[in-house]
């Protein structure tokens, strides 16, 4: 037995099912899948981060189509990303087996939409199915794998950021060693879209393999016949909260637990249907399964009651618990009905820590870029409230909170450049900037570059560059590509791709440089057409062993909070800086600062200088 996560368990099936290929883009619940990949696929399974979803599914698609196994692994939002392609996919099938890891959020742990990525699958007529544990993660990925050859479709594995995150023992099986040759066959009718009949036809064999995928992948769901006129049918992500309640019921209602989320198993939900007065569906998010059950309930002369969210019994926001699941188990029972559901309050943080912002990590070079900004905006002549500047997704978007309060949008990856242009075009008589960061830049941002650019429309596009997806764990960019096993880095230029886009002002400095940098954006600010500003250094977390000369502030000629307006703390935001509240002066953590020296900059009283004494390795 081996420790893993619920995520781990679904990517180690790739190893044991044979995939020679994983690829990916990072995105919590799903990260881990390609992390404990690339620690520990064995050297013939090639492995790597893509630069964004959409080409992830592509490149796994011709892998497969070739006779390979190939896995993929995204969370929900990036399955959006990936849509495109894949419903496209979908109509032309597999050869090698190709199955799709997605992280689903009920409950928003990470951010961003909560989504249901079972309503992704119906659209597609993909099989998606779920699994409660992660030996079952493990099991039915694998199992996948198989299905997916014999149907010859993709198959969705979704995982809730509750199965992603379980820690269990595993019982690890014995790899396969496919040795396959690649070969794609040519076979327009399936590989194409050429042509009405050819793409009606892709349409209905897609309806087949899915009904078949369906009956192979069956065996997953457990039914269970109980000894009352009760029934409950969950989803195997939610059985968990159902299995802890079971004890509150006087009998043993008539069970059904759905791994297989598309197809759902119409027959054995009308078996339930039939033994039963009252069924309870419990399942996170959507009410995708409740429709199907209550669907199928009307066809028959007698339909039980359905109990779930569509009488408020069970919320569809936020994810489920113990305590939501209960209430509906006593009304299940005839108990009387508790008030209806609401959306789960996140529990009150207690703990050691003062209340304080989100903010960027002691020295890191975003906070100097924003603090350039602020700054160049006031140079350029403007106010903070008259230039908008849009956000993207990332570490970036840190920049809305004080003390630089600038960005005003976070949508989508990639999405603040082409949210600039209509800003820009709604005729706002103010500059408009755009912050990004070089992940985000290469995943969608490229796009809505070259069409800002081909539009010549007036704004700044400021490239936050720190060589990472950090905000994910690091992951490297495609202008830092490098240090997968086996992989062949050409580290690509954002500088350069700005130009290939004939952007004319591009411009490219050291974030710490803060003068100079404050320099530039006030320049791009009022200069015509796109302007690209590149503020590039690596991100603080990731920059291998160094000395680090950490500021002090000198009490003697620090003026004190009061006096100072605004002070070095509200004018940098640092985590490593504090208040000492007997003098009302500022102190300055010397093992959390990183000596980026922007504080020493921000004080009017050059209070603030390099502590040489308490110089210190790090990283
Ligand atoms: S800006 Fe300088 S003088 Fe003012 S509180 Fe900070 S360290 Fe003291």
């Amino acid at each position: 037995m081996e420790p893993l996560l619920g995520v781990e368990a679904c990517a180690r099936a790739a190893v044991e099912a044979g995939a020679r290929l994983a690829v990916g883009y990072p995105g919590t619940p799903a990260t881990p899948a390609l992390e404990y990949l690339l620690a520990h696929a064995p050297q013939e399974m090639r492995v790597e981060w893509a630069v964004n979803e959409k080409v992830a599914v592509e490149i796994a698609a011709g892998h497969s189509w070739a006779g390979q196994r190939s896995f993929v692994a995204m969370k929900m939002s990036g399955l959006n990303v990936a849509s495109d392609a894949l419903l496209s996919i979908a109509t032309s099938g597999t050869r090698g087996g190709l199955v799709i890891y997605v992280g689903d959020d009920p409950g928003m742990h990470y951010g961003m939409v909560e989504q249901d990525s079972r309503l992704w699958a119906r659209l597609a007529k993909l099989p998606i199915v779920e699994a409660g544990t992660p030996q079952e993660g493990l099991d039915l990925t694998r199992a996948a794998f198989q299905v997916s050859e014999q149907a010859e479709i993709p198959i969705l594995v979704r995982g809730t950021s509750t199965t992603a995150n379980t820690l269990a023992g595993v019982a690890l099986g014995e790899p396969e060693r496919l040795r396959r040759p690649s070969q794609v066959p040519f076979d327009l009718d399936r590989y194409t879209k050429a042509g009405a009949a050819r793409c009606l036809r892709q349409h209905a064999d897609t309806l087949r393999r899915l009904e078949r995928a369906g009956e192979l992948l069956a065996t997953w769901n457990r039914e269970e016949t109980g000894n009352c006129d009760l029934g409950i049918v969950a989803s195997a992500s939610a059985w968990g909260y159902v299995a802890e309640g079971l004890d509150l019921l006087p009998h043993r209602p008539h069970l059904l637990r759905i791994a297989v989320m598309n197809p759902l198993p119409d027959a054995a939900i009308l078996r339930v249907l039939q033994r039963s007065t009252r069924v309870l569906v419990v399942e996170e998010m959507e009410p995708y399964v409740e429709e199907r059950v209550r669907a199928l309930a009307s066809t028959l002369p007698r339909p039980p009651r359905i109990l779930g969210k569509h009488d408020g019994l069970l919320p569809q926001v936020g994810d489920l618990d113990p305590d939501l699941v209960a209430p509906a188990l006593h009304t299940l029972a005839g108990a009387a009905p508790p008030a209806p559901a609401q959306v789960p309050a996140r529990p009150e943080t207690r703990g050691r820590w003062a209340p304080r912002q989100l903010s960027f990590c002691p020295g890191c070079p975003h906070r100097s870029t924003y603090t350039a900004l602020q700054q160049a905006i006031a140079r350029a002549g403007f106010s903070r409230d008259e230039v908008v500047v849009s956000g993207d997704i990332g570490c970036t978007i840190l920049g809305m909170n004080p003390p630089h309060d600038l960005c005003r949008t976070e949508v989508a990856m990639g999405s603040s450049i082409a949210l600039a242009q209509g800003f820009a075009y709604a005729g706002l008589d103010r500059p408009v900037v755009a912050a990004i960061g070089d992940s985000t830049f290469f995943h969608a941002g490229i796009p809505a570059l070259l069409n800002a650019s081909a539009r010549r429309v007036n704004l700044t596009v400021l490239v936050l560059d720190n060589g990472c997806a950090a905000m994910t764990g690091y992951q490297p960019a495609p202008g830092n590509f490098r240090g997968e096993p086996g992989s062949v880095a050409n580290a690509l230029s954002i500088e350069e791709l700005a130009r290939a886009a004939r952007v004319r002002r591009v411009r490219k400095t050291l974030p710490y440089f803060t003068r100079r940098l404050t320099r530039i954006l006030a320049d791009a600010l009022v200069s015509p057409g796109v302007n690209v500003v590149i503020a590039e250094a690596p991100c603080v977390a990731r920059l291998p062993h160094r000395t680090v000369i950490p500021y002090r502030v000198r009490p003697e000629r620090c003026a004190g909070l009061p006096e100072c307006s605004p002070s070095c703390i509200e004018a940098v935001g640092c985590p490593a800086m504090d208040l000492d509240e007997a003098t009302n002066r500022v102190a300055i953590d010397a093992v959390r600062c990183l000596g980026c020296g922007l504080c020493a900059a921000a004080c009017p009283e050059k209070a603030i200088r390099r502590d040489l004494k308490a110089r210190r390795r790090v990283g």
